[in-house]
């Protein structure tokens, strides 16, 4: 057979048809978002059940066969807490016992659904009692314990008062307690959280800002997927490790810990003595002066949680290819919320259904897509991306054979401005896409005009970080991926009031990003299942990795450390990058299909070559040695990760030994650009 089964000839005239105004109205997009956020759906509840029976009939009403994959998984809940400040005398009163409650303000609940929100945690935090002096340390990172060190103050014993919003909440209490620290709490600063004109017309309800008794929750793991197993599939009667060994692991807090509100953060700010903190540390200008303690005030916390084994609910769902139903293009967002979701993680999963609506529309004009689509509904995202990490290791090899693609939303919609992230190769496609649609702020312009903005090229970020349903793709199979939102972050981020009132009010009250999301989430996926040829360029994956390695160089004192191979490495990349984009136009319309399929998948193959069996250092589940999660902040991208903490650990301890690991680590980066540029190039 020489030429191809039946295809649509011109895919590009449906993928126009799909991101125009014929194929796309806002209320599906609302009237999902709606019926997914009526009650709290936490990973593992009833409520949760419901939401993925919801959207497996969604898809199916779509044509989308689907069904659910099951994974029986560690969660917590809370079932008490209680958290008091006690002052010596004279203070009045001596002691201040915090209510913990976010208020319900029923404009958009009745109390009784309000009721069914969680009370504020911290998943997986450690069960037990802790009191001691209060201590201010600011955002909670390394530089803000050294800070204190710096100035004298004594962590040891002390509870930690520190502010969310620079760096991953687990990323916090582990620091605290490597300082010393008997436990901690978490507040979010008005300054950050709440504006500081501190009237009531800015909070939620009147406004998108947090109100005073607002609480962020959010999980304390550090690890990916579940707890109890590490690397494998948690399927039934699996093997699993037991609490002690998840406490060695060191993914879990080891002190107990709560989050609290900006009010009740500032109630224990201005007790704090000891010397006034830096001005960077300080908070809004009519608030209290924040001083770092310790004491003299006495911080009491309990908290007790309990963990246990759950089912949770993927639901996957697929239009299989017409030409290629073996080459998966993958869409995946997750389902389960802190509270309502309706910006975290439904906004996503309301755009996700609206891309199964169109696509339908699609088909019933004739469309099919050339490779197979697959949608995901994410379980358990919250407590440490653990549906889609479990259904990767499931899948593993199935997916290192096949997928193409994975293409990430976690938040679609909370605000206006476009930002993406992605594997380099995928970057000229967003650039493409972006211009392919139409700007929901402004319909006189693209995605792009807005993106770009006064600029020659938009910032992609990387796909480093944790924090989001695609580090299992990326970072432990060698998966292309890719991440987008609309907006940013927002003051009410898992809390009571990331609802849909909050969402027709401030967030998108049009739904016009809504339906941009949808557009430009399926452009890219259409544009991945349908092109005959994989919309890769590895050329920008060789000027990135060379940027990065410059950068690192420049961090090597002296000739401590070899770089050259590592560059030459990338140059072989970039070499065989130019051959096969050279191949790719040379075949074009050759209808030589085995030739075209064996370049596909040298494209989609030079990912997973990034990725190393033993992985990091320290690390055996990151497999990628181009892009990991920061060591000190989950959220944070590194690229070049093994490299870049030999480096960090051989300046702290300046010995031979330490450079020698630096330099190892710089031969293992090199080894595998060279088998991606062997994959690229396809002659043995
Ligand atoms: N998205 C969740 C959060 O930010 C989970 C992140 C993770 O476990 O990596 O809290
Ligand atoms: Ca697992
Ligand atoms: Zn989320
Ligand atoms: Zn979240």
């Amino acid at each position: 057979r020489t030429s191809y089964p039946s295809f649509p000839e011109r895919p590009s005239h449906y993928h126009s048809l799909f991101v125009s105004a014929a194929l796309s109205d806002n209320s599906t997009a609302a009237r999902h978002l709606h019926a997914l956020t009526r009650v709290p759906h936490v990973a593992g509840t009833p409520a949760n059940a419901e939401t993925a029976a919801y959207v497996l009939s969604a898809l199916a009403s779509y044509s989308v066969q689907s069904r659910l994959t099951t994974y029986e998984v560690l969660l917590t809940y809370p079932i008490s807490r209680s958290l008091s400040l006690t002052r010596p005398p004279p203070e009045y009163p001596h002691e201040t016992a915090f209510s913990l409650r976010q208020e319900i303000y029923e404009v958009d609940h009745s109390s009784d659904v309000a009721d069914q929100v969680l009370p504020t945690f911290h998943g997986y935090a450690k069960s037990g009692v802790a009191a001691g002096p209060a201590v201010y340390a600011n955002y909670g990172r390394v530089e803000d314990f050294e800070a204190l060190k710096a100035m004298g103050v004594t962590v040891n014993g002390s509870m930690v008062v520190a502010k969310y919003g620079r760096i991953f909440r687990g990323d916090i209490v582990r620091n605290a307690y490597e300082a010393g620290a008997a436990g901690a709490v978490i507040f979010t600063d008005r300054k950050d959280y709440g504006g500081c004109a501190g009237n009531e017309s800015q909070w939620f309800p009147r406004d998108k800002w947090m109100p005073p008794s607002g609480v962020q929750v959010g999980s304390l793991y550090n690890g990916k997927g579940d707890p109890t197993t590490p690397g494998w599939p948690s399927t039934g009667g699996c093997e699993r490790l037991s609490e002690a060994e998840i406490e060695e692991g060191g993914n879990v807090p080891l002190i107990p810990s709560l989050p609290i509100s900006w009010a009740d953060g500032e109630t224990i700010m201005r007790t704090l003595g000891g010397d006034v903190a830096a001005s960077d540390w300080q908070g809004c200008q009519d608030g209290p002066r924040y001083r770092v303690g310790p004491g003299p005030g006495v911080l009491n916390l309990s908290y007790f949680g309990e963990q246990k084994i759950v089912a949770i609910e993927n639901v996957i769902g697929v239009i299989e290819g017409a030409v290629e139903p073996d080459r998966y293009v993958l869409l995946g967002n997750h389902r389960d919320a802190w509270t309502f979701g309706a910006v975290d993680p439904n906004s996503g999963t309301a755009a996700l259904l609206e891309i199964a609506e169109r696509l339908e529309k699609l088909r019933k004009r004739g469309w099919k897509p050339r490779r197979t689509i697959i949608f995901c509904s994410w379980d358990a995202e919250e407590y440490g991306l653990i549906g889609s990490t479990e259904w990767v290791e499931d899948n593993r090899e199935m997916l290192a054979s096949r997928a193409v693609a994975y293409l990430n939303v976690d938040v679609a919609v909370s605000g206006a401005g476009f930002h993406a992230a992605s594997t380099p190769q995928l970057d000229r496609l967003w650039i493409e896409a972006a211009q392919q649609v139409v700007d929901p702020d402004n319909s006189s312009q693209s995605i792009y005009d807005s993106w770009v903005g006064a600029g020659s090229y938009p910032s992609i970020d990387r796909l480093g970080g944790g924090g989001s349903d695609f580090a299992a793709f990326v970072q432990h199979v060698g998966i292309p991926s890719t991440n987008f939102y609309f907006g940013g972050a927002y003051p009410v981020y898992h809390t009571m009031y990331d609802d849909y009132f909050w969402m027709e009010k401030f967030g998108d009250p049009m739904f016009q990003r809504h339906v941009a999301a949808a557009s430009i989430w399926g452009l890219m996926a259409l544009r991945l299942a349908d092109e005959e040829f994989l919309p890769f360029d590895y050329l920008d994956y060789a000027s990135e990795l060379e940027k990065t390695a410059q950068e690192l160089q420049e961090k090597v004192p002296g000739k401590k450390v070899d770089f050259d191979p590592l560059f030459k490495s990338i140059e072989e990349l970039r070499k065989a990058a130019e051959k096969v984009n050279m191949e790719k136009k040379a075949m074009a319309g050759s209808r030589g299909w085995l030739k075209v399929r064996g370049l596909n998948d040298r494209l989609m193959m030079a990912e997973r070559a990034f990725t190393d069996r033993d992985g990091l250092p320290g690390r055996p589940w990151y497999k990628h040695l181009i892009y990991a999660p920061s060591k000190h902040d989950n959220y944070g991208s590194k690229s070049f990760p093994g490299v870049s903490d030999a480096i960090e650990d051989a300046k702290t301890s300046n010995k031979t030994e330490s450079w020698k690991t630096v330099q190892h680590e710089v031969w293992r980066v090199t080894r595998v650009i060279r088998q991606a540029s062997l994959v690229l190039d396809g002659q043995l």
